[in-house]
């Protein structure tokens, strides 16, 4: 069972992965050992590796692999960073981070997600991962500047509070809009900030608690 989905995590790093352009080795290093499977309910680990998101649960999704690997790419970590996630779902996102950086900040507002989410993710030991539960909306400022943050649900305008937490030659990528979304490159540069839209995208809404 264990070697099957060895098996068909490698042919997902292949066929969707690498071969859709994404070329960063630490980012098919992380797909290529992270185990998806452990992070989707129970009855669908069969899908784990599929090219397509599935439900995990309070009408959330767990998103598509090539997806993460998009987003996590744009960040351009080499190691040793400092990440916040808003949305942290299944936590597959949130292991994928914690392969690559530093340390990974993670907020979900769901918290039967948010529990099961911390157990996958204890249970795979990753250490350098701090959880909220809550509104992510705002960010965590206690812990800013971050080099990275990744929004992983759609904001219908680029957040003010997130960018405001990005520290020099930081990155953000976020999903903007409502029907029609785009994910959103958002560079901190000594000229200030820099926007740049690279992919459209499908993401639940980013809900707002207040
Ligand atoms: N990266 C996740 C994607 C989960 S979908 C994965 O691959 O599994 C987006 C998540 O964002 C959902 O779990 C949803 O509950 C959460 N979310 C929505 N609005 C939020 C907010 N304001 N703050 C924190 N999390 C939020």
């Amino acid at each position: 069972m264990e070697s099957d989905f060895g098996a068909a995590r490698r042919m997902m790093v292949e066929t969707q992965i690498r071969a859709r352009g994404v070329r960063d080795p630490l980012v098919l290093a992380a797909l290529a050992k992270v185990p998806r499977h452990a992070f989707v309910p129970e009855p669908l680990r069969r899908q784990a590796y599929a090219d397509e998101p599935l439900p995990i649960g309070e009408g959330q999704t767990i998103s598509q692999p090539y997806i993460v690997a998009f987003m996590t790419e744009a960040l351009g970590l080499g190691g040793g960073e400092k990440v916040l996630e808003i949305g942290t779902g299944s936590g597959y996102q949130t292991a994928v981070l914690a392969e690559i950086a530093g340390e990974v900040w993670t907020i979900e507002l769901v918290e039967p997600l948010a529990r099961r989410a911390r157990a996958a993710l204890d249970g795979q030991g990753y250490a350098n991962i701090h959880y909220r539960v809550g509104d992510g909306s705002e960010g965590w400022p206690e812990e800013a500047p971050f080099d990275a943050v990744i929004v992983t649900a759609a904001a219908p305008a680029l957040p003010a509070a997130l960018e405001d937490q990005l520290g020099p030659g930081g990155r953000m990528i976020v999903p903007v809009g409502t029907d029609l979304q785009e994910l959103v490159l958002v560079r901190r540069t000594a000229g200030g900030l820099e926007r740049e839209t690279l992919l459209g995208v499908r993401f639940v809404p980013l809900v707002r608690s207040s």
